[in-house]
């Protein structure tokens, strides 16, 4: 368990020495701090070779993701803690939410299924959302995040579930081949490979340096890095055929493994730069998105 503490007393302390040396990004580590902490958290405690999944190694390599093919993966018994772990970290970190998480607790504590909650909101469209916010008795806001961040967690463990059997799978393509969503982030690690980071499970797979993840053109014509003046390591990889971008940091120098939810945090002004220039982020996470619009 020495192992577990310390891991996440490395983040924290990590997420703490950020705070100092990038001031403009403190609402945003003070934010997401406590989901990055549970994460760390959730992670540590998975289930080593207890999920398995029965994916066709024709259809993956053609690009049809683990979700399409094991639609259920997520459905397990873990989502009442989950869901109460979820409800104390985002009350922990947005303090205008912090009265409906409590609400959503006691709700969670007296019966609310998590998981059919889930369920049952992923299908319906953007706008009925406030409906089904309004039967829950919070706010559609609230609603939101708690069903993104829950997502995510649960997304996030089942994706380091199986990736070991993931591993000798071959996948072409710039979505992730777990959950499908487009990176959020790159990182550049050793021999100047290519890394793309998933916001949804945390996944990460290898892509060519120069190819857009996004729409797959790879003429070096019409692709770029952008830089931010006397930070060599920090950049954008920027696509001007479908106008998306993409951040990402050399980290090839660098031994210690960042986490990479963190990275994309501390890098969130950049996407700003970049999206001043025109371009939309490959994927919307809430610092590219609904936090840095205020
Ligand atoms: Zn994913
Ligand atoms: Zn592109």
């Amino acid at each position: 368990m020495s192992h577990t503490t310390s891991r996440e007393e490395e983040l924290a302390a990590e997420i703490a020495r950020l705070k100092q040396e990038r001031p403009y990004l403190d609402n945003l580590f003070t934010s997401f701090g406590p989901m990055l902490l549970l994460r760390q958290r959730w992670g540590q405690n998975k289930r080593e070779g207890e999920t398995t999944i029965t994916v066709d190694p024709l259809r993956y390599s053609s690009g049809m993701t683990v979700m399409q093919q094991c639609p259920d993966l997520l459905y397990d018994d873990r989502w009442h803690d989950a869901g109460l772990a979820v409800a104390g970290a985002i009350g922990y970190g947005f303090c205008e939410l912090a009265g409906d998480m409590d609400y959503l607790t006691n709700r969670i504590r007296g019966g609310l299924d998590c998981c059919t909650l889930y369920r049952s909101a992923i299908e319906l469209k953007p706008e009925e959302l406030g409906r089904k916010a309004r039967e829950t008795g919070i706010q559609e806001l609230s609603l939101a995040v708690f069903l993104r961040c829950l997502g995510r967690l649960m997304l996030s463990i089942k994706a380091q579930e199986i990736a070991t059997e993931l591993a000798s799978l071959t996948w072409t393509k710039g979505y992730c081949p777990i959950c499908g969503s487009f990176p959020h982030l790159a990182i550049i690690r050793d021999k100047g490979q290519r890394w793309l980071q998933c916001p949804q499970c945390s996944h990460e797979w290898s892509f060519p340096r120069m190819t857009c993840p996004y729409c797959e053109h790879e003429e070096p014509a019409g692709t770029s890095y952008l830089f931010v003046e006397g930070k060599k390591e920090e950049m954008a990889f920027t696509c001007e055929r479908c106008e998306r971008y993409l951040v990402t940091t050399d980290q090839s120098g660098n031994l210690r493994r960042t986490n990479a939810d963190l990275i994309a945090l501390s890098l969130a002004h950049f996407d700003m730069l970049v999206q001043d220039k025109g371009f939309q982020p490959m994927a919307e996470c809430e610092w590219n998105t609904f936090a840095t619009a205020d």
